[in-house]
């Protein structure tokens, strides 16, 4: 029987669920996300939407009554609320999984007691704390908000004890943690899926490449050497065993020096270095999101095509409405979110250049950089 899904959030992620779920006819009929802003992207392309702020109880509540199955594509939900709604309601991945997720304290520390390798943290509740772990940890080291932080926002390396002070000021009022700085050769990620029925399934490592702690560039499958690839892969399984929320999940891990593997950050959601999948294999990260929290067979997570993908970033000279030139080739996939307004840093589309003609990475690079130059985003 057909399924109404109902999703918290309806940005670009949102969207691009909504965009999988129409073409799952016999098993969604219809979506509806929650987003407080008035024609969100996902809205767009065809979602009911309920407008309210994504941690509203009420509207929440709305949610699960008009829907069959709720899921989220950000992780600032309300799993309280969402707790509570579960009898009722199917929400995968499952509130619990998300409450942990959600403070990266507590998520480290599962990982931690689950035996898997992350840099050394502890939370920090006061200054004399922080010395402290400075002391045991040394510097630099990075002073982190245990929740609602999102590229690189709340997150303050701290290189030497004069920064205390402007760090413990800017993240006043919020709980805290610290963490090693790990001087990494690489950042890497592995898209991973787990259905209702315990079936794991991951795509291959791909690399990340950011800029302002911005993801700025992924490639797929990631230039890694076969043990890395082989640690990641094994690790996100692993990762998924542990964790018993049904769906997808973005899990971001340093590549050491020495070629170790530590998970930096788990999303309970679709990813962004997950959005290569939808021209580089058969099935994009999204469906197979929706393929898990219904109970469905995973399939086929290789990657066919090479690809790298671009985000296209609001630029700083501007905000308010754009275009967006570029150049059209048969292997350049260009995705806008339909964002009404392009905001400085802010994602307002991406790219996929898929390997078409086996010119391999190397000769995607080329094309990106021939992409960046010819790629103009202006006023309106
Ligand atoms: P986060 O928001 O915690 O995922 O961090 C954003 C970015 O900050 C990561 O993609 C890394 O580039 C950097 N970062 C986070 N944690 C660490 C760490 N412990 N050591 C070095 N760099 C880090």
């Amino acid at each position: 029987m057909s399924k109404i899904l109902g999703i918290i959030g309806g940005g670009q992620l949102g969207m691009m669920l909504t965009e999988a779920a129409q073409n799952m006819k016999e098993e969604i009929s219809k979506v509806i996300v929650l987003d407080p802003t008035e024609n969100c992207p996902a809205a767009k392309v065809g979602a009911e939407q309920i407008i309210a702020d994504f941690k509203d109880e009420e509207s929440i509540k709305k949610l699960s009554e008009l829907s069959d199955i709720i899921t989220y594509e950000i992780e600032s939900g309300n799993s309280d609320v969402l707790k509570k709604l579960e009898a009722n309601t199917e929400i995968n991945p499952s509130p619990e999984t998300l409450r942990i997720i959600q403070d990266k304290f507590l998520q480290k520390q599962f990982l931690q007691e689950n035996g898997i390798a992350v840099a050394e943290f502890e939370k920090v509740e006061n200054r004399e704390e922080l010395e402290k772990m400075i002391e045991k940890l040394g510097l630099p080291l990075l002073l982190k908000t245990r929740r609602d932080a999102y590229d690189g926002r709340g997150n303050y390396k701290i290189n030497t004890k004069s920064d205390i002070d402007d760090a413990l000021d800017l993240f006043t009022g919020k709980t805290l943690m610290v963490e090693k700085f790990v001087n990494f050769q690489k950042e890497v990620s592995v898209i991973a899926a787990r259905n209702t029925k315990g079936e794991i399934s991951t795509y291959p490592v791909v690399e990340n490449l950011h800029e302002n702690n911005i993801l700025r560039m992924t490639i797929a499958p990631g230039r890694v050497s076969e043990n890395v690839r082989k640690e990641a892969e094994d690790v996100a399984h692993k990762t998924m065993e542990v964790l018993h929320g049904a769906g997808v999940f973005g899990i971001e891990m340093f590549v050491t020096q020495d070629e170790k593997i530590l998970i930096n950050e788990i999303a309970p959601r679709v990813h962004n270095s997950g959005h290569h999948t939808l021209q580089s294999s058969t099935i994009s990260q999204f469906e197979l999101h929706l393929r898990a929290i219904l109970g469905m067979e995973l399939g086929d997570t290789s990657i066919k095509s090479p690809t790298i993908m671009y985000n296209i970033l609001g630029p700083h000279t501007f905000k308010g409405e754009y275009n967006v030139l570029h150049r059209e080739e048969e292997n350049i996939f260009l995705k806008m979110y339909g964002k009404l307004e392009s905001k400085p840093q802010r994602k307002i589309g991406h790219i996929n250049i898929v390997d078409k003609k086996n010119v391999g990475i190397e000769g995607l690079l080329l094309q990106v950089e021939d992409l960046k130059n010819n790629l103009v985003i202006k006023p309106k």
